[in-house]
């Protein structure tokens, strides 16, 4: 069946529009592809992963610093809990949907899945602007949407992390907010806390590192050497930063980034480590010396060795599809290429490493997080980041094989490992009652 068969069909979910399904769309597209590919015993349970388990829809209203009332709607999508608790990030962005965030609940299912952490995938978001916030609406945010999920919560439950726009502090006051509630403190039912509120060394890169090792795998693949190779990073939040530092650390030049106040150039190499002290200060990159600034179109021409999409979905589309020649896309951010974009892309013979492997680092160090929380016995640095680029190497190694053995591009491989493990686990669980 084709999804526009599959949507003409009764069986999408009443709450979505059949005209207008956002990234849902493509995540659907993603598991149509996957679906020849995986073993028919598991075809039965396939229809799981098109129908998120859980959803749910919240009135989030604060009182403004003004005195008035304000109200935003916040979700949390349960997708999948067959190989454990839910396990995904909290977005606060003025575009989050529903299907946005069934989607993102779906991906991380499927992430934790290609790296094999004991997790179901779960996502949420409020449709907020928070740069319009100050500090103490911020946080009066949090924690009514917090009050609002708990009923989804717990270290075996519901474990969220931050995502766009959420930061440590904000992982702080969900956790607070959830002790207070449980008159007791709990550390492991949310992931990315500062490191003195049981938070993990190391947790703030991983998502960067990750996308760095998987990028080195995959050069290693089509051997494209790291030193001096061409990176350009769309997005300079908490992926996109700590990549650009990572490939520098390692002999890369950044030669662009693009954030939402626009795109600079440098062929010679950007200093990354000025950029982000700049960027602290000015929040924007207006005014950094020494660099060109380009349009969006000259962005995505650039050639290069490395492109990281690391800011949010639906960023590569057909248009700009066309004109990009990187020799590897890997995607830091989630969703970032449509299922057209993939194909352009692909024709144009651009290796793409998909996000739920390339950006899976950052779920992988809130695994380590949990389990150190949970245990009450923390490790060093060097250990996490050593046990997470083993965790990704093997990761991408699992997923390239397959790609090899069935000549697939790597998303439908990684959707492959990752299909097998949630449909073996559903299949072994059976049908309560
Ligand atoms: N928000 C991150 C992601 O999309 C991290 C999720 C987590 O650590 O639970 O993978």
């Amino acid at each position: 069946m084709t999804v526009a068969q599959y949507i003409q069909s009764s069986s999408i979910p009443s709450y979505l529009s059949k005209d207008n399904l956002g990234p849902w769309e493509t995540y659907l597209q993603q598991v149509e592809d996957v679906t020849p590919w995986l073993d028919k015993e598991l075809h039965p349970w396939i229809e799981t992963l098109r129908r998120p388990k859980r959803i749910l829809i919240v009135d989030v209203p604060i009182k403004l610093d003004n005195g008035t009332v304000s109200h935003y709607e916040g979700y949390r999508v349960q997708h999948n809990l067959s190989r454990g608790p839910g396990k995904g990030g909290i977005r606060y962005h003025p575009d989050v949907t529903l299907s946005e965030v069934m989607a993102l609940s779906a991906w991380m299912s499927v992430k934790n899945a290609v790296v094999n952490v004991p997790y179901g995938g779960a996502k949420g978001g409020v449709r907020v602007n928070p740069k319009q916030l100050s500090m103490g609406e911020l946080e009066r945010l949090t924690r009514r949407y917090a009050s609002e999920i708990n009923i989804l919560l717990g270290p075996d439950k519901d474990i969220p992390a931050p995502d766009v726009n959420t930061n440590e502090q904000v992982m702080a006051w969900i956790m607070d907010t959830y002790s207070m509630n449980q008159g007791r403190t709990s550390t492991g039912v949310v992931t990315g806390k500062p490191v003195s509120l049981g938070g993990s060394l190391g947790r703030h890169d991983a998502t960067g590192r990750g996308v760095f090792v998987t990028a080195r795998s995959a050069a290693n693949k089509i051997n494209i050497p790291i030193k001096d190779a061409r990176v350009v990073i769309q997005g300079f939040g908490n992926v996109g930063e700590a990549a650009a530092r990572i490939f520098v650390q390692n002999g890369a030049k950044v030669i662009a980034v693009q954030d939402e106040t626009g795109s600079i150039y440098n062929p010679n190499g950007l200093d990354v480590a000025a950029l982000r002290q700049h960027r602290a200060v000015h929040k924007s990159f207006k005014d950094f010396p020494g660099v060109e600034k380009i349009d969006n179109a000259q962005f995505w021409q650039l050639p290069c060795e490395f492109l990281i999409p690391a800011a949010v979905e639906g960023q590569i589309t057909r248009d700009n599809a066309k004109t990009i020649s990187a020799r590897v896309v890997v995607e830091g951010a989630n969703g970032p290429t449509t299922p057209e974009a993939d194909r352009i892309l692909q024709e144009r013979g651009s290796l793409i490493v998909p996000d739920v492997l390339a950006n899976a680092g950052g779920v992988t160090v809130s695994y380590f997080e949990w389990v150190q929380d949970i245990s009450s016995f923390f490790w060093s640095e060097d250990e996490i980041n050593a046990r997470l680029e083993r965790i990704m190497t093997e990761a991408f190694e699992g997923v390239w094989e397959v790609a090899q053995a069935k000549k697939l591009p790597l998303r439908t491989a990684a959707y492959v490992v990752a299909c097998k493990r949630i449909l073996a686990a559903r299949a072994l669980r059976g049908l309560y009652p």
